[in-house]
């Protein structure tokens, strides 16, 4: 049996009840099996991917709390330290009633390779907690979070483990954890990022996922011989991630003209104005139906159907498994030339696999959006160095990063002889950086 297959037999029987972590595993050395098998011997004499595939360490604990009406709640909590070879670990913390061990264990595992490919000193982790802050009041989210880092404390810090917001975590749960921590250790250091701009926060990390987007799609497109310029966009989503991204769209001279939400979708033949959007979803916090009160050149769909847009370019960024196999036909149908993932998995394996046999540039959002985790690694350098930088200069580092991320995985698609697939580069781009580091380190 080959020494990816071991792996997969080994991942599966070690860790139970887990599919999730097990689909993330199959899937990432599924695209790594030609660089494995050309290092076999060294790998497996190391033990290699038997490390890469196991936490560092993995922390479960119960987080007890009272409710508005004194009854004490109790919730699980985890902090998976995946993969500490590059720098410290690195990434969100989940807030959701869906959390549990594979889930983290699979983000954390992901969070790796994408954290490698940014190019900067952040290994891979992930935490959260089945809590939902949905209908919460903010009394009650605070006593949730402080008694979270009362135990969680113990390990994390600036230099060891810098958690971060992720779904049901924002500026006030980052804020209150932030706080806590502060209070318990006696010590301001930037432990957490995403934190607010008037006590370490960085400029720029709001926009950072969606510009970051547009500034990697850019480049694909230019290394591709094509200009984004005058090229029709279609987004989905309307929250973080597509909001910036619509916004970036624009200021490229390319014409977004979708966005979508939980309920239905916008089609507007004059492009997407931005400040409507923002004041529809962040200021009323309203469905996309005031968008089209406000436009009425502007169509509202019920229900999904972005991906039936005649467009060139694709950017999802809404959620999850948001773009099918119906929704990749349509696309080339279409003409779509490129698709560039904006949220985490919106695209399923068939679907992504059907676009790159019809010739549709596919990045997938381990790199396509590390463009937020990238921002915040420079959050974590001006905190140590007491400094903020200019909305301008973390801008142009943010640029410089997603450029030098699509090179890195085109680079390594060409050398491994599959060139212009860059679900595989990132892949293997990623794990090289992650694996030398670990061999160089020794049996740890
Ligand atoms: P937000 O919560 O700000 O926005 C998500 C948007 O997607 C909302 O408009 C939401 O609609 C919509 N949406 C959610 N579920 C569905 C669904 N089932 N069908 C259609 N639309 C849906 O999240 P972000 O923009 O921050 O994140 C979007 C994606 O990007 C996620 O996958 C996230 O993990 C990923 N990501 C985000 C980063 C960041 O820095 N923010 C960094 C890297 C990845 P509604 O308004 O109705 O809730």
């Amino acid at each position: 049996m080959s020494y990816v297959d071991e792996i997969f037999a080994r991942v599966k029987a070690q860790n139970p009840g887990e599919p999730e972590f097990h689909q993330a595993v199959e899937e990432v050395l599924e695209s790594l099996r030609v660089v494995i098998e050309r290092n076999e011997e060294v790998y497996r004499r190391e033990a290699l991917l038997e490390r890469l595939t196991t936490p560092e360490r993995s922390v479960l604990f119960r987080v007890p709390w009272v409710d508005d009406k004194g009854q004490v709640q109790v919730n699980n909590a985890y902090r998976v330290q995946f993969n500490g070879a590059i720098g410290p670990y690195k990434g969100g913390m989940r807030f959701h009633p869906s959390v549990n061990l594979s889930i983290m264990k699979f983000l954390a595992f992901e969070q790796t390779f994408k954290n490698s490919l940014t190019g900067l000193p952040i290994g891979g982790g992930k935490g959260g907690s089945d809590f939902n802050p949905k209908g919460k009041s903010d009394r009650e989210v605070m006593a949730f979070c402080q008694s979270l880092i009362t135990e969680l404390y113990k390990y994390i810090g600036a230099d060891t483990d810098v958690p971060a917001g992720d779904i049901g975590v924002g500026a006030r749960e980052v804020g209150y954890m932030f706080g806590q921590y502060k209070r318990i250790q006696g010590v301001y250091e930037g432990v957490f990022t995403g934190k607010g701009l008037t006590y370490g926060g960085s400029k720029a990390r709001t926009e950072a996922t969606g510009y970051g987007l547009l500034y990697l799609t850019r480049e694909m497109l230019k290394c591709n011989g094509i200009d984004i310029a005058g090229k029709t966009v279609a987004v989905s989503g309307a929250g973080n991630v597509a909001t910036y991204a619509i916004q970036k769209a624009w200021q490229m001279g390319a014409k977004p003209v979708t966005c979508s939400d939980s309920n239905g979708w916008i089609y507007d033949p004059d492009g997407i104005d931005v400040d409507t959007l923002i004041e529809v979803k962040q200021v009323k916090r309203a469905r996309l139906t005031e968008y089209a009160k406000a436009r009425p050149n502007s169509v509202y769909h019920e229900g999904k159907g972005v991906w039936t847009t005649k467009c060139d370019v694709a950017l999802p960024c809404a959620t999850q498994n948001e773009l099918l196999i119906d929704d990749a036909k349509a696309l080339v149908a279409n003409g779509c030339i490129a698709v560039c993932e904006g949220a985490n998995m919106p695209t399923s394996l068939d679907a992504t696999k059907y676009l790159q046999a019809n010739g549709v540039l596919f990045c997938p959002g381990k790199a396509a959006n590390a463009g937020g985790v990238a921002t915040s690694a420079l959050e974590m350098s001006q905190n140590s160095e007491r400094l903020s930088w200019s909305f301008e200069e973390v801008d142009a580092k943010l640029q410089g990063i997603m450029v030098n991320i699509f090179h890195s995985l085109d680079d390594a698609a060409k050398e491994y002889g599959m060139e212009g697939n860059y679900v595989a580069g990132a892949n293997i781009a990623g794990f090289l950086k992650v694996a030398n580091a670990m061999l160089a380190q020794g049996v740890v």
